[in-house]
């Protein structure tokens, strides 16, 4: 099985790592309906559907932004209820987290039942494995956190390429365990690993490069892309940060970042990750 699954991780620019305690959101806009509606403008004109991995706070104060989403035929998943990573949390602070995101979905959008996660800054790791037994108590059927390789604020290096069910050191596959892994997508090239996943490295890594790793790690299996909305807002307030944080946070936002978008939506057939994540247990992808 091949394919790609074009994941969106719906929050505001201020729910950032960099940003997240720094900001006074009394005194600032979200910008989260002028970031997402062109964005579903544009999945709709190329009639892609998507994962939509929200954080519960965007939930609840745009709640018909959501039930668009939902209307339109993408699918629903959780980022969280406030966008902590998970290191700041522990197992029953997570759990109460994941409880009040799901009666805030049975209220603004009745039927729906969130299916797939993804951590805040992939902070997934060994030490925060305890979430997958969480989401599987709570009904998730998929996580797509892991980040396979270091990066110097999250990763798990040695961790599977593709879809797999993840012991709790996150490397080895336990084919008994509960819920699916969708790790992002690198490119292995000898000794080096390229992130061709999507977000920062989508705006960073020239675009000749992401193309050509993205083919090259689309024979050996499904993959996964993700952004954020407020990389293609040309509003996203650009706040005073040093400059390797400015770097990090605003390089290529906007316009550059929704061509680039444009050009993986013509070169991969994207689904949700949910349809995926069926598709690949029917076909015994993870026997
Ligand atoms: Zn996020």
């Amino acid at each position: 099985m091949s394919g790609a699954a074009l994941s969106i991780d719906l929050e505001s620019y201020w729910h950032a790592e960099l940003l997240r305690t720094r900001v006074d959101r009394a005194k600032m806009a979200d910008r989260v309906e002028e970031a997402t509606r062109p964005l579903l403008d544009l999945l709709a004109r190329r009639d892609v559907r998507a994962t939509f991995f929200t954080v519960g706070e965007v939930i609840e104060s745009h709640p018909d932004l959501i039930r668009d989403i939902v209307a339109a035929g993408h699918e629903l998943a959780c980022h969280t209820y406030t966008h902590r990573p998970l290191w700041e949390l522990d197992e029953a602070a997570f759990e109460e987290e994941i409880v009040r995101f799901n009666a805030l979905v049975a209220r603004v959008t009745p039927g729906v039942q969130p299916r797939g996660f993804r951590a805040p800054t992939f902070s997934l790791s060994p030490a925060t494995a305890w979430a997958l037994d969480v989401l599987a108590r709570r009904g998730y059927a998929y996580d797509s956190s892991v980040f396979p390789m270091k990066t110097p604020l999250y990763g798990v290096p040695g961790a599977p390429l593709r879809p797999y069910r993840p012991a709790s050191n996150l490397v080895e596959e336990d084919p008994a365990a509960p819920l699916l892994e969708w790790p992002m997508t690198v490119w292995r090239i000898g000794p080096v690993t390229v992130p061709v996943c999507g977000g920062f490295y989508l705006r960073v890594l020239p675009m000749p490069l992401i193309l050509h790793g993205l083919k090259q790690a689309a024979k050996s299996g499904p993959m996964v892309i993700y952004l954020h909305p407020w990389e293609l807002d040309p509003g996203t307030p650009r706040l005073p940060l040093s400059a390797q944080d400015r770097f990090i946070t605003y390089h290529n936002v906007g316009d550059p970042m929704r061509r680039r978008l444009e050009r993986l939506l013509d070169a991969f057939d994207f689904q949700p990750m949910g349809a995926m994540s069926r598709q690949w247990m029917m076909d015994g992808g993870d026997r």
